[in-house]
């Protein structure tokens, strides 16, 4: 989400005139666009704007700006304690960028604007992308859920839709730019609605746009998977047999705790439903071990969904405290060693599973999308197939963006390898 809206406000620069520098050093402009969902990422962003202040040393005409959802969140608190910052912008205040930018010198009343909207989902601009296979595009902004580990309603504000009319002209946009494959976005993505129509019904208007490969959408919230979302996937080719459907935990009363609004045994037969029904489909999954209360019963319940659903792949985390959600006030905290160990214990099994998935592609011809070289031979290929594994394979005149047939001969960890057949 955040690389859509880093474009987005590239979009918005570039018509402006504004064109992209080299490096940082070469920059009249440096703009970070941030992210609040854990501890680390903020981290982050503190050390990287103290590494940028050498630039606005030397050049005092360098602007830097903050925006996104650690500019939302932290607002003020930024500009005490970095305060060269010119500019703090939310995410739903990004269309003030080009103005700010016109004045000689930024007001400090103007310089931070974090004003959360209801409407605001930048349906009539386009964002600036670079060459690629795949394309992101924002179908919906903000999240209701209030998961209460979760900063993202706070910093993001409520849901919203953008219209279908809009989405499928900009999809049209990135076929005509040489795309082959769009992942639509969302907070949530399945509790897309716009007059009436929900997402299924976008996926199937996307679907009729030729010269799009391949849909990809992420990342759905259990709750609001429904029958007609398994249908397209069944009866669409073009939509992708790959699922990521965030799991968090296991164990119902660390659910309830998160309000996650989904049980356990409701999240397996979901899952066992999909596999059951879409050939070939992967499932992905989010997990958060430590929340607090969650204790070494609580944390097999994961590992128990974890063996049942066996998942394709996995983006673990420790839990991290975010101050302003519910979960930051409770004390009942798990301590770091536990919270290390069960991550380590975690990834390994995941581990585990990602090759015994993997294995079971060995004999099969998949159709793989080319996206680049691979990263150890020139003289092979990276691509991917439908349920989004990554395959490396011998070159043979093809180039990326086209559809080649693949043997699968091997799996080591995520990668699968294999030959090009006619
Ligand atoms: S559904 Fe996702 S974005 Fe929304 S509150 Fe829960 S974790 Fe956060």
């Amino acid at each position: 989400m955040n690389e859509y809206d880093s474009e987005l406000v590239a979009g918005l620069l570039e018509k402006q005139n504004y064109t992209r520098a080299d490096s940082s050093a070469d920059a009249q402009l440096i703009l970070l666009n941030t992210c609040s969902v854990r501890e680390h990422a903020e981290e982050k962003i503190h050390a990287r704007l103290s590494n940028l202040k050498v630039f606005k040393d030397k050049d005092p005409e360098v602007k830097i700006g903050v925006l996104g959802c650690m500019a939302q969140n932290l607002k003020e608190a930024i500009l005490e304690s970095e305060p060269y910052v010119d500019i703090i912008l939310g995410p739903d205040s990004y269309r003030r960028l080009p103005k700010l930018l016109s004045e000689p010198e930024i007001a400090p009343e103007n310089a931070v604007d974090t004003k959360l909207s209801r409407m605001e989902v930048y349906d009539d601009l386009f964002p600036a992308r670079r060459e690629g296979i795949n394309a992101w595009i924002s179908i919906m902004r903000g999240c209701d859920k209030f998961c209460t580990f979760c900063i993202v309603p706070f910093t993001r504000g409520r849901e919203r839709s953008r219209s279908i009319k809009s989405i499928v002209e900009e999809v049209e946009q990135i076929r005509d730019d040489g795309f082959r494959e769009v992942t639509l976005l969302g907070q949530n993505v399945n509790s897309f609605q716009h007059e009436g129509q929900r997402f299924h019904e976008l996926l199937l208007e996307v679907a009729k746009i030729e010269g799009i490969e391949r849909i990809r959408y992420t990342s759905p919230h259990p709750q609001d998977f429904d029958d007609d979302l398994i249908k397209v996937h069944i009866e669409n080719p073009k939509i992708c047999n790959h699922i990521h459907f965030p799991l968090q935990a296991g164990s119902d009363p660390v659910l309830e705790r998160m309000n996650r609004t989904y049980t356990k045994q409701h999240f397996l037969d979901l899952a066992n439903k999909m596999r059951e029904q879409i050939p070939g489909l992967a499932i992905s999954t989010d997990m958060i071990v430590g929340f607090p209360g969650e204790t070494e019963a609580d944390f097999q319940e994961t590992l128990d969904v974890m063996r049942q659903v066996q998942f394709d792949a996995a983006f673990t985390f420790k839990y991290s405290s975010r101050p302003g959600t519910k979960a930051a006030e409770f004390t009942d905290t798990v301590s770091e060693a536990d919270k290390q160990d069960r991550l380590e214990r975690m990834i390994k099994l995941q581990r585990e599973h990602t090759l015994l998935r993997n294995r079971q592609h060995i004999g099969e011809t998949q159709q793989v999308l080319v996206e680049k070289d691979s990263k150890k031979s020139e003289k092979q290929h990276q691509g991917r197939t439908r349920s989004n594994k990554i395959v490396i394979f011998d070159k043979a005149g093809e180039k990326p963006g086209d559809l080649v047939t693949v043997k699968i001969v091997d799996a080591q960890g995520i990668t699968l390898f294999g030959h090009i057949v006619d």
